[in-house]
Formats: structure tokens, sequence, C-alpha cells
């Protein structure tokens, strides 16, 4: 990558999952201390070349984000510079003086962080990295004799109990004239980095204050507007976390604890990495799993013959979203009615969510599938046909995404639902005997 020589030894803003201006913790401390600060996003190759669908819709909702993001530089004199590679290279050929960013969570962002300050530090610069996507980090809520939670009800208590108005405080960004004055720099299609454009509307970034206020009534409801739908501009830092908590704050307490949810698993992760690959409970590793490949491809195209489960996998596949109600249902289905291992499923997920998240995915996964931290007790099983009758009783959400039911190209059942649920609960008693 040639990299021009006006940008070498340069004060940088670095964006990754923070991807706006206003309220950015990182770009406040920038333009406290820095002038002529370049803004630059690096769309990293070690991420991007383990997504093997060229027409990724997270690439796509970057790059469509990235675009706000340059044209509002761009009113204020300033531009975006948009690089593809490893940063690691290219943070030693930039050479910078100092680097603003604000903290990757996930073990790969920590790793190269760790690596990429190591060497602007080497070489005399100044690496700078904030809290920004969360309110607490890991360490921030721990029991009185500083161990982790493992239950979310006291760590949610402890969490409020902590809470105090400057966690919420907007770090204002009022001027931008302290970022380097450039000319529009190109901004590169998507064909260069290896993708391509999918027609695809992405959930808008808008809080809708109706939605939060009756969120306790319809949040379980598929088929009703009922939930926020900002996961993906959480994911990507679209949207502020200390804006959303405020609003919560002030509307609802119930979708508070949904955004202390998504700080518990990142918690967890980071105290019990090893759950990224194995049950947090230890004994689950010894379920005996069925493993049947032709049973998982009819769970991931949605054609189990089980309307709620199908309904939901085809609601993942065509939005790359899937309501809460239903990714428990879906997830259940495939750990207890299949007995596929919850690690197939966290996968699939992985690959096709648009609000991929490492922590919270695992999390809500070995939940359903009982293994995890404070998760659904594993002898409770969901049956999805009484789940569809509480949740989609007028079946809006089944006959939207299955509009072949009742007729003979929708499948009949690929299991019997009372000798799965019998099969589960004898193979999971049989692996959780004492040895
Ligand atoms: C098997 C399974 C896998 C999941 N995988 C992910 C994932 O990869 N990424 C992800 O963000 N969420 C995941 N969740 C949690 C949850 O389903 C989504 O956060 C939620 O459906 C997103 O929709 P929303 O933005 O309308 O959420 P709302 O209901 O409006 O909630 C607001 C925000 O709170 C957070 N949140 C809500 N519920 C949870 C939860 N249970 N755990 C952690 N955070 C939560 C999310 O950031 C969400 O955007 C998973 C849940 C399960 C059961």
């Amino acid at each position: 990558m040639i990299i021009p020589a006006s940008l070498k030894k340069g004060a940088f803003w670095w964006i990754r999952r923070d991807l706006r201006i206003e309220d950015n913790v990182a770009l406040y401390h920038a333009l406290q201390a820095e002038r002529d600060i370049i803004p630059l996003f690096i769309f990293d190759t070690h991420i991007l070349d383990r997504l093997d669908d060229p027409e990724d819709r997270r690439v796509n909702f970057i790059h469509d984000a990235l675009k706000k993001l340059k044209a509002d530089l761009e009113q204020h004199g300033s531009t975006l510079l948009i690089l593809h590679g490893d940063p690691v290279a290219i943070f030693q050929e930039l050479d910078p003086k100092s680097v603003y960013t604000n903290h990757d969570y996930e073990p790969y962002g920590t790793e190269r962080d760790t690596k990429i300050k190591a060497i602007v530090e080497t070489n005399g610069g100044k690496f700078h990295s904030y809290k920004d996507i969360v309110i607490f980090e890991r360490n921030e809520v721990l029991k009185d004799d500083g161990q982790p939670y493992t239950v979310f009800t006291p760590y949610s208590r402890k969490w409020k109990a902590l809470l105090k108005p400057e966690h919420c405080k907007s770090y204002s960004i009022t001027d931008l004239s302290r970022l380097k004055r450039m000319p529009p720099d190109e901004m590169p299609e998507l064909s260069t980095i290896g993708f391509r454009e999918v027609d695809y509307t992405f959930p808008p970034r808008t809080i809708r204050q109706q939605i939060i206020r009756e969120y306790s009534d319809k949040r379980d409801f598929p088929a009703v507007e009922g939930t926020s739908k900002l996961s993906v501009h959480l994911r990507f830092g679209t949207v502020s976390i200390r804006r959303l908590v405020s609003v919560a704050l002030k509307s609802n307490e119930t979708w508070l604890n949904e955004l202390i949810w998504r700080e518990f698993y990142h918690m967890i992760l980071y105290h019990f990495p090893q759950a990224s690959q194995k049950a947090f409970k230890p004994a689950y590793d010894r379920i005996i799993w069925n493993n049947n490949p032709d049973e998982f491809k009819s769970w991931c195209e949605g054609r189990t013959g089980y309307p709620m489960v199908d309904a939901a996998m085809r609601e993942l596949n065509a939005t790359g979203f899937m309501h809460n109600r239903s990714r428990m249902i879906a997830a259940s289905f495939l750990t207890k009615h299949l007995l596929i291992d919850w690690r197939w499923g966290e996968a699939y997920f992985a690959k096709k969510l648009l609000d991929f998240d490492l922590a919270a995915n695992n999390g809500g996964w070995q939940w359903a599938a009982g293994s995890g931290c404070d998760a659904a007790p594993y002898f409770r099983v969901f049956n999805p046909e009484l789940q569809a009758a509480k949740f989609d009783p007028a079946q809006s959400y089944i006959r939207h995404w299955i509009p072949e039911l009742g007729t003979p190209s929708y499948p009949s059942p690929i299991v019997n639902h009372q000798t799965a649920r019998d099969r589960a609960i004898r193979t999971y008693q049989e692996a959780l005997q004492p040895e």
C-alpha cells in the first residue's frame, strides 16, 4: 500500500466499531489535544478474509455508514481516509505521531491493538484508547470480593447502583476545525475489497420512543414492531450507548435491562474466555450430540416442518435479523430437539447475523443449550408449537415467512416433538450425572 508522504507522522482518529461523529470519546479527546487530525478507517483483511459471502450485508452496512461519515466530514473541509489491508502493516507505514481510538474488546481486536500500540510507541508516538462502546467495562462491575458475577440479576443490580449521571454524559463534538483540511478522498467501491452491493434496507438508526415505552408488553411478539432493532447500530457504533441508556432510564427499565445483558455477556467472555470454545459449565461438554448434517441443513434452510422455527430461520436468511424470541426458539430446537452441538448453530448465526457479536451470540447460544452461565435449565425444552400459539397467535409471522404453509410443498416435521424432547432430556441427564 502506498501511503502519501503528507499523511505520515500525522495524528489519527482511527475509527472501528464507532462509526459516528457525535458523542465519540476518541474523537472528543483527539480534538482536545491535537491539530490536523486525520480521520482513518481500515478495511481489515484479517476480518474480511474470514467472510466467505461476497454479498455480506455487514460489509455493506459498514460501507454505507462510511459513505455517510465521509460526506459529513467533507462538509467540514476534511475527509475520511479509507484504507484496505493489515492494520499492523499500515500503522508501521504511517508511523503516526499519535493515534486516538476506542477500545475493541474482542480477542482479535485486543491482540491487534496491543501490537499496534507497541509499534507506535517504539517509534516515539502515542497510542490513546478509550472506553466508548459500553457504560461499564469488564472489570468495573464486580462482586464485593472482586470476583466476576456469573448471574445476571445481581450483576444488573450492581450495574444500576454504580451508575452515575456522568456515565451517560455525552461527549459533545461541536467544532471539527481541528481535523486536517483535505480534499475529498475517493470512496473505494465494495468490489475493490472483494464484496458486492446488496439491495437491502437496513433498520434505521432512529430511537423510536414509542417502541421503547411499550417494549415490556410488545417485545415478545415477532410479528409486531416491538423491539428497537438497534442491535446493528450498537454493533458498529452508529449510535451511542450513552444516548440509549439515557433514553432507557427515562422510559423503560425492561429495555435498560437488555442493554445491561449486552455488557453482562461482554464481561463474561472477558473473564471466561474459554466459553468461546467450550461449555461455560464444563459438564455440558460431555453431552453426546447427534449432529446429523441433513437435519442441520433443514434447520439452516427453515425446512424442519416446525413453522415457528422455520419462520425464524427464513427471517435470518432473508434479512440478517432475527427477533429475540425467535432466536431462543430456533436455538432451543437445534440443541434440544435435534441434539446438534450449540457451536454449529452459533457459527451459522455468526455468519448470517447483521448484529453478530461474539459475546452476545455465545451467551445466547449457551443459554439456549443450558450450558451457559445463568442459562435456562436443561429440562426446560421449548415446545415450538406452544411458543407459536403464545407469541404468534394469529400466525402473522409464520405466514409471512412461510407462504406455502398448509400446502404439500411444506415439509412434515423432521422429528416428533415428544420423542425428541424425551431424547434430549435423557441425553442431557446422562451427560450431567456426577462422574
Ligand atoms: C441464540 C441467540 C443469539 C444471539 N446473538 C446475538 C448477537 O450476535 N448479537 C446481539 O447483539 N444480540 C444477540 N442476541 C440477543 C438478542 O436476540 C438481540 O440483541 C436482539 O434480538 C436485537 O434486537 P433489537 O435491537 O430489536 O433488541 P432490543 O430488544 O430492542 O434490545 C436493545 C439492545 O439490547 C441488547 N440486547 C438485547 N437482548 C440481549 C441479549 N439477550 N443479550 C445481549 N444483548 C442483548 C442488544 O444490543 C439490543 O440491540 C442473541 C440471542 C440469542 C437467544
